[in-house]
């Protein structure tokens, strides 16, 4: 669109993004053309793009309304670092704030405000609004979360109802809604309730593509792919619990391995959980371990992997909590596992519930989950049909599209196992059907006589878990039936008959073989970290001299963009996109300082070889010297404000690298001799079943820096 060339211009100053998302673009012009509008993007999408750069186009003052008092200081910090005139009201500030923030306002100098609507409304905030439409002019209301004017969506604010005084008192001045969520009812609700007049409406896909998604089953052994994979990297995550106790449960057992993870639920005090909320943000904690009473306007935008270690109740549910992942675009990682015996739970909770049509629905929804948890399709394909968008096809980034399960043909096993429900009249369940099949002789088939029945022992080729595994199929195709009195009786359909009188064929998915552990990241890709990790702490350092969360000052997209194209100069800096010109003239020396830095360090030590050669970085160096002068790996972590395990892989390689680090001082000599007993007879392989082998009372960091040691010994001596 060619009217209005200039929109990129402004994108790249303000903001130093190049290029809109769609539909941002056709949003802004018709904010710009002043139109009322209902945008409705998934959480990630970029919905205050759509109306922070109109607010700094237009003429006057726009109103941001938000029910998130606790976000507000967030959001405003981070329009400030770009240089953007914003400020927010909210009973937190205190009076003398207030007077001082509605001065400059009426000054014409903020550009966009953000503020609860109970004091939008409230009748000593009214005067002070009609002024400024009087004197600068109000040039929008932009609602966000605008969801909560409606009683049909999940989170309805009865503060939000008043709202509609805006459009009585304010007839001329647009109004926009943005919302994350997606059903037609709340949609409508939206439109009526906020008397918008004629809206254009933008629906932007649903599809989150930087999400990798992924099932598998919760074994005994879960917990150590959760360790695995919150030890791949450094990165901050999510972890969904069921309850309150899980969450307790699992927070502690993290911690106790040495993962700076914090619980969050609703049992916590208002101040704990603020205060933990506070420290995820800002990176002083990796980990949250909650129930779904977190998340709601959390706008970190660099979590990087979302971990429902109980299954969700409904698959809406399950998108917008996973939906927390990648905010910024970048690739992340939602993982849910899956135990029939947290379903029972869930299916418990609904028996409590007495509404009969309140359980209806929340069986058929969690049915719905359980669908997509077990589903062999693209799991992307399963979620946004359940949002009435079609995906078709291969998306390339999630389980089933990247390892598609073996497929097999069981009609026969079917038949048989769909004749022993008729034999026995359609009166029991899916155990004794499964005893009859295998011709076992339990107390109930001698009492009822079932060993005569025909289809007795005709399934002894077959496994428990293979029928079983066969049984939960059909029912969720539709070739079965159960009961949901709470006795679970298995009933015959009209499809079942098909198989029987083998006029269907029937496949189901093979998936008891074993998952294996993700392997280990190469060492080469650790060594390309290390500048992001240099870039990260002055990042962290510059957030905690300003008191904001760091994604505020640069995103991860910005910090790994800088780690491959390692500008030296302010033009080639100021090239990247993250980069307006506001950031450019506070940070841009500042990060360039630490590239230049590790450019020079890297160009004068060879990097062809990253093993024993000392190329040891400037992050190293620094915790050696701490080291030497006898800190603990604690207290190192403390000074430098780094991870204790960053510290622990720093000293690791340090050794690995022939420096002389005091191996003694962090690991006993006799787990010393027993962890290098282990590697020998193991090799180099993957620290969780070397741990596993050990047991508990050896930790992840003992291990780590043990092998630093027995990988420089075998190198030495050639053995690797
Ligand atoms: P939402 O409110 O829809 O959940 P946000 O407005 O918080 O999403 O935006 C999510 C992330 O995407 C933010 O980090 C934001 O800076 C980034 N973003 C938004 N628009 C663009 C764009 N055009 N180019 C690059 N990044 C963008
Ligand atoms: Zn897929």
């Amino acid at each position: 669109m060619s009217v209005y060339p200039h929109l990129e211009n402004a994108l790249k100053h303000h903001f130093g993004y190049d290029s809109f998302r769609s539909p941002q673009r056709e949003i802004i012009i018709e904010a710009l053309e002043n139109r009322d509008l209902l945008v409705i993007m998934p959480t990630g999408g970029g919905k205050s793009l759509c109306f922070q750069l109109p607010a700094l186009m237009k003429d006057g003052l726009t109103v941001v309304v938000s029910p998130l008092i606790a976000l507000m200081q967030d959001q405003v910090d981070g329009l400030r670092k770009n240089g953007i005139p914003a400020t927010f009201l909210n009973s937190s500030v205190s009076p003398h704030k207030v007077r001082m923030r509605e001065q400059a306002i009426l000054a014409g100098k903020i550009k966009l405000l953000y503020v609860a609507p109970e004091r939008l409304l409230s009748e000593r905030f009214l005067p002070l609004l009609d002024l400024v439409h009087h004197q600068i002019g109000i040039s929008a209301f932009a609602i966000d979360e605008a969801h909560c004017v409606s009683e049909w969506g999940h989170d309805f604010r009865p503060e939000y109802r008043q709202m509609i005084s805006l459009r009585q008192r304010y007839p001329n001045v647009p109004i926009w809604g943005l919302t994350a969520t997606a059903t037609e009812r709340v949609r409508a609700d939206i439109i009526k309730q906020l008397g918008l007049n004629q809206p254009s409406v933008h629906i932007a896909s649903f599809n989150r593509q930087n999400l990798y998604y992924e099932v598998r089953p919760k074994k005994k052994n879960s917990y150590a792919e959760l360790l695995e994979l919150i030890r791949e990297n450094e990165d901050s995550g999510i972890i969904y619990c069921l309850t309150r106790k899980k969450v307790e449960e699992l927070a502690f057992k993290l911690q106790h391995d040495n993962i700076s993870a914090l619980p969050y639920h609703a049992g916590l005090s208002d101040i704990e959980r603020s205060e933990n909320q506070t420290k995820f943000i800002r990176d002083d904690a990796r980990i949250i371990v909650a129930t779904i009473a977190f998340g709601m306007g959390i706008n970190k935008p660099d979590v990087r992997f979302v971990v429902h270690f109980d299954i969700s109740r409904n698959l809406e549910s399950y998108y917008q909590e996973s939906g927390r992942a990648g905010r910024d675009s970048e690739l992340s990682k939602c993982l849910l596992f899956l135990s029939y015996s947290d379903v029972k739970t869930i299916e418990w909770l609904i028996e409590q519930k007495t509404d009969e049509q309140e359980q209806k629905i929340a069986k058929h929804q969690l049915r719905q989950m359980i669908d997509y948890a077990e589903g062999t399709d693209c799991r992307r394909a399963i979620q946004l049909s359940y949002f009435g968008e079609r995906f078709s096809g291969n998306c390339g980034n999630c389980d089933n599209c990247c390892n598609p399960k073996p497929v097999e043909d069981w009609t026969i096993e079917a038949m048989k196992f769909l004749s022993c429900v008729a034999r026995c009249k359609q009166r029991f369940g899916m155990k004794h059907v499964i005893d009859i099949l295998q011709g076992r002789k339990t107390q109930k088939i001698l009492s009822k006589e079932h060993d005569k029945l025909s289809t007795y022992g005709i399934g002894k080729d077959r496994t428990l878990d293979e029928w079983r595994m066969l049984g939960r199929s059909l029912l969720h195709q539709g070739l079965l039936e159960q009961t949901t009195d709470g006795y679970a009786v298995l009933k015959l359909n009209s499809l079942s008959w098909e198989v029987m009188r083998k006029q269907r064929s029937v496949s189901i998915v093979v998936s008891l073989k074993e998952k294996t552990v993700g392997k280990e990241r190469s060492e080469k890709a650790e060594q390309a970290d290390v500048l992001f990790q240099k870039l990260r702490e002055l990042r962290k350092q510059l957030a905690d001299i300003q008191s904001v969360p760091p994604y505020v000052i640069f995103g991860d997209s910005t910090l790994k963009l800088m780690t491959q194209m390692k500008p030296k100069t302010r033009d080639e800096f100021s090239k990247l996109a993250g980069v307006g010109s506001h950031k450019l003239n506070q940070y841009g020396d500042k990060f360039i300082k630490v590239i230049k830095a590790y450019l020079q360090e890297n160009s004068s030590v060879s990097s062809k070889s990253t093993s024993s050669s000392g190329d040891i970085s400037y992050t190293e160096l620094q915790t050696f010297e701490l080291h030497k002068e006898g800190l603990s790996i604690k207290e190192i972590a403390q000074q430098r404000n780094l991870r204790s395990t960053t510290v622990t892989r720093h000293l690791s390689d340090l050794i690995e690298k022939d420096k002389p680090v005091d191996l003694n001082l962090l690991v006993t000599l006799e787990k010393q001799k027993k962890i290098i007993q282990v590697l020998d007879a193991l090799g180099d392989i993957a620290l969780t079943p070397i741990k596993e082998y050990l047991g508990d009372s050896y930790s992840f960091d003992e291990i780590r820096l043990v092998r630093g040691r027995w990988r420089k010994q075998t190198n030495k001596s050639g053995k690797r």
